[in-house]
């Protein structure tokens, strides 16, 4: 085949792992690989959960993207502006423009604090903070370690979010923490979510909502942020209701990067992209594809979905380069540890069709699902290594592939 020119928007998780994939598949004379990123910062973020709580810092959780990208990938520090699906061609800030043959958008989300009134006024990263970003996630450890009593409200504003078990975990954590420094009984946790119950799927929810109970910490549900007062400390819901805070922990509302809006038929109304659920082709045209946080796909935004997705993305870059058919081969697999607190954690595992069920993963006699274990704890404190040194440089994990495993599923929602 003549040399291709493959361009990857984004260099956090998905464009990394796509990039190291590519370069393993393709010769540096069967196809040159490019990748944007607006900064030199892969921040690991699973790894922010645990900074507020004193178990990690920002540090050891940043690396260089460059370093991440196998040899024979260009890596640009640039701002992507706009995509021109027309011409086949990217305009980054500095006005230089980067022709494709193929496209591969992997920009995941853009956080929008401000969309909610009064959010970022007089008291953000004061009393109402977010730990899904890095500069969030350490204003917000200086103020736990400060909290003695009073009102903690951790908030979610709307959905899709990343990780959507991530905050519970918070919740959860804060629990454990609050524990450790022996003034539990002096802090009112809440949990305020816009679902119905504590998680989106009826088994876990239940599951989830017992353990919130269990660990006295007050669920609300379809609660929808509509303002917040960070002087007063009040957020106001959409029909009124108000949760009183001493501090606020917001998941803030989620969309997709704005250059997806500007660029013609790449983004829906929330800036997010349109994507084929089995092929990861987008109806924009059949050589721009996505993966990860940016895509409308209805499975969970996490690194372990945008992993499996890598994989299967990988094999119909190849496919379509050689004009085959490609294969329909993402289920929508999810894999997700849970932390519960007190060195324990659950582990979830789901797909388009199936939610989370109880057993065991991968096999009968692997890990235990959707029950508290160290055994789950130690797997999520290992996988920072598995992340850097597996995932990212884009090698094969046995046991782990994009297919979800049904053997160890308990079938009957008997919960375990
Ligand atoms: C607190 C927290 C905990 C999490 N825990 C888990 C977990 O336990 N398990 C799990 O599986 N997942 C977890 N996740 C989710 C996981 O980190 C994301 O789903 C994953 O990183 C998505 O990968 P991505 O490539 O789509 O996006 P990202 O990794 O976010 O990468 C997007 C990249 O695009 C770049 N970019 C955006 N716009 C532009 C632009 N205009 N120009 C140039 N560059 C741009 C950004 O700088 C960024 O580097 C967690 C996330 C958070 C915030």
């Amino acid at each position: 085949m003549s040399k291709k020119q493959i361009v990857i928007l984004g260099g956090g998780t998905g464009g990394t792992m796509t990039a190291n994939r590519l370069r393993r598949r393709f010769d540096q004379d069967e196809a040159e690989i490019h990748v944007v990123d607006r900064d030199d910062r892969h921040v690991y973020q699973p790894g922010l959960l645990f900074v507020p709580f004193g178990l990690a810092h920002v540090d050891e959780i940043v690396r260089p993207r460059r370093r991440q990208l196998r040899g024979g990938v260009v890596f640009h520090e640039r701002e992507v502006e706009e995509v021109w699906p027309e011409r086949d061609e990217v305009l980054l800030d500095d006005g230089s423009v980067l022709p494709y043959d193929v496209l591969v958008v992997a920009t995941g989300v853009r956080l929008q604090p401000e969309e909610t009134e009064g959010m970022t006024g007089p008291g953000w990263n004061e009393r109402i903070f977010t730990f899904y970003s890095p500069e969030g996630a350490a204003a917000l450890q200086g103020a736990l370690e400060q909290f003695s009593h009073g009102r903690l409200v951790v908030n979610v504003v709307d959905m899709p979010i990343k990780c959507p078990v991530a905050p519970l975990e918070f919740a959860f954590l804060a629990d454990w923490y609050l524990h450790e420094r022996g003034i539990r009984n002096k802090v009112e946790l809440v949990y305020a979510t816009p679902l119905d119950g504590a998680f989106t799927k009826p088994i876990a929810s239940e599951q989830l909502g017992s353990l919130l109970a269990e660990k006295e910490i007050e669920l609300v549900t379809e609660f929808n942020a509509d303002e917040v007062d960070g002087v007063g400390g009040t957020l106001t819901s959409y029909d009124g209701r108000e949760l009183e805070f001493d501090a606020l922990v917001t998941i803030p509302l989620h969309g997709g990067a704005p250059y997806v809006e500007r660029s013609p038929g790449l983004g829906d109304a929330l800036g997010f992209v349109p994507t084929d659920k089995r092929t990861l082709q987008t109806p924009v045209k059949p050589n721009v594809f996505a993966l990860g946080d940016a895509t409308d796909l209805p499975t969970s935004k996490a690194g372990s979905v945008t992993h499996f997705e890598a994989e299967v993305l990988t094999e119909n870059i190849a496919r379509y380069f050689a004009g085959q058919e490609l294969v329909a081969g993402f289920d929508g697999h999810a894999n997700c540890f849970i932390e519960t607190g007190f060195r324990k954690a659950l582990l979830i595992d789901f797909n388009y069709e199936t939610e989370p069920l109880p057993g065991h993963f991968p096999t009968a006699f692997g890990l235990p699902l959707l029950r508290e274990s160290r055994l789950n704890h130690l797997g999520k404190l290992l996988f920072q290594s598995v992340y850097w040194h597996a995932l990212l440089p884009g090698r094969q994990i046995p046991g782990l592939g994009p297919a979800m495993p049904s053997r160890g599923k308990k079938r009957s929602p008997i919960h375990a």
